[in-house]
């Protein structure tokens, strides 16, 4: 331990490069395999890899679109919902989140989070809603899902619409149950950095509610179902071919990789045991699939990542502000001090590499140096 943990490594949070490289002939195959038909958009490619992806989530329905934001965004909209009306959802979540919402022409109306988990404190929620709620907005922050039987209970008791942030928790379960199956929506993203990673952006809605899978796939396409006949305005959403076939090589790896990614953690958890740090927590019943591996470390956040990375170990706060406090949502009126549990959490969490290409070398030295930080 001692000899490896005095020469310096360079553990990226993300290892992109080793992950395509396992792949790359079959990568390179799909990729020209569309070459070759030149035939880009929604294609037999987009239909098999929503096949499949339904068929991950346990869901009847998925529809490709452009990204997990427009998969955010055109949910709200084939529910009817914009102008005068409220969405609940966290403020402890990417930008998305919130601008998906306001861009549909509603008001995100944020509610503070359960400090163990990071996600919405479903206990709260039902002080956020006014006559004019119409949905609920759970985001399964860094890989864990949120509390869906508190989420769904809410929405039942207030009559509210579901939608599933789900863009960094595919595969994750609660109760047996897949992230994103449960809520009227749930929304993947394919963005590179993601748990499935596409070569560019890209997203997907699953959903088992038929009307609104076929409403999505006609927004999708400028509002029409035929082409030049246009029964609604819609947008240019379109997932295409190539994206998508990288993703239905991809999704082969990603249980493997999930699994890899639970690994890594495991070992982390046994390995920090002791140390005055609070690793990630999975209540009874849930499975995190590890999207970031995120730690709370009460006063010493900044100087342990500052630590970790002039050791070259990437380490970083995922997010550093909160949404209520983003210069964007000025409007909305909230201040510091609106959402204490967000606030601390924002002060505390620290992100350290957990990808599945991690070596046991690079994990053991991660563990050396969070240990030589804190002796
Ligand atoms: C990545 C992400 C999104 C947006 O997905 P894109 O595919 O990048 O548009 C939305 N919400 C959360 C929580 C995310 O992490």
């Amino acid at each position: 331990m001692t000899t490896k943990s005095s020469t310096k490594m360079h553990i990226p949070l993300l290892d992109l490069k080793s992950q395509y490289r396992a792949m790359k002939a079959e990568i390179g195959s799909a990729i020209q395999k569309i070459l070759d038909s030149q035939s880009f958009i929604l294609g037999p490619e987009v239909q098999e890899l929503e096949t499949a992806i339904a068929r991950f989530c346990g869901t009847k329905y998925a529809v490709g679109v452009t990204s997990g934001t427009d998969a955010l965004f055109l949910s709200i909209k084939a529910m009817d919902i914009g102008q005068g009306d409220e969405i609940v959802t966290t403020p402890f979540t990417f930008i998305a989140t919130g601008g998906a919402i306001h861009n549909a022409g509603a008001k995100p109306v944020f509610c503070d989070i359960d400090p163990r988990t990071f996600n919405i404190d479903t206990k709260k929620i039902k002080a956020k809603v006014t006559k004019n709620t119409k949905v609920l907005m759970p985001v399964h922050l860094y890989g864990l899902m949120a509390d869906m039987d508190g989420v769904m209970a809410a929405a039942k008791e207030c009559g509210l619409k579901v939608i599933e942030d789900n863009a960094q928790a595919i595969g994750a379960t609660y109760k047996g149950k897949v992230a994103g199956s449960i809520g009227d929506t749930g929304c993947i993203s394919f963005f590179p950095g993601k748990n499935l990673g596409a070569y560019g952006d890209a997203g997907m809605v699953v959903t088992n509610d038929e009307a609104l899978a076929q409403k999505i796939k006609v927004l999708r396409v400028h509002g029409s179902k035929v082409r030049y006949i246009h029964e609604m305005i819609g947008f240019n959403s379109r997932l295409d071919n190539l994206q998508a076939a990288i993703l239905i090589v991809k999704l082969k790896y990603l249980n493997d990789w999930t699994k890899r990614r639970q690994e890594n953690a495991d070992y982390y958890n046994s390995q920090f045991k002791g140390l005055p740090l609070q690793t990630p927590f999975v209540p009874e019943g849930y499975t995190h699939v590890y999207h970031q591996y995120t730690m709370r470390v009460p006063n010493k956040r900044d100087s342990l990542m500052s630590f970790l990375n002039n050791n070259g170990i990437e380490a970083r706060t995922y997010y550093p502000i909160p949404l209520h406090l983003q210069e964007c949502f000025k409007e909305l009126g909230y201040k510091k001090g609106s959402f204490p549990e967000t606030e601390k959490a924002m002060d505390e969490a620290v992100s350290i590499p957990i990808d599945a290409e991690l070596t046991l070398e690079q994990k053991e030295y991660v563990v050396a140096k969070v240990k030589e930080f804190f002796a």
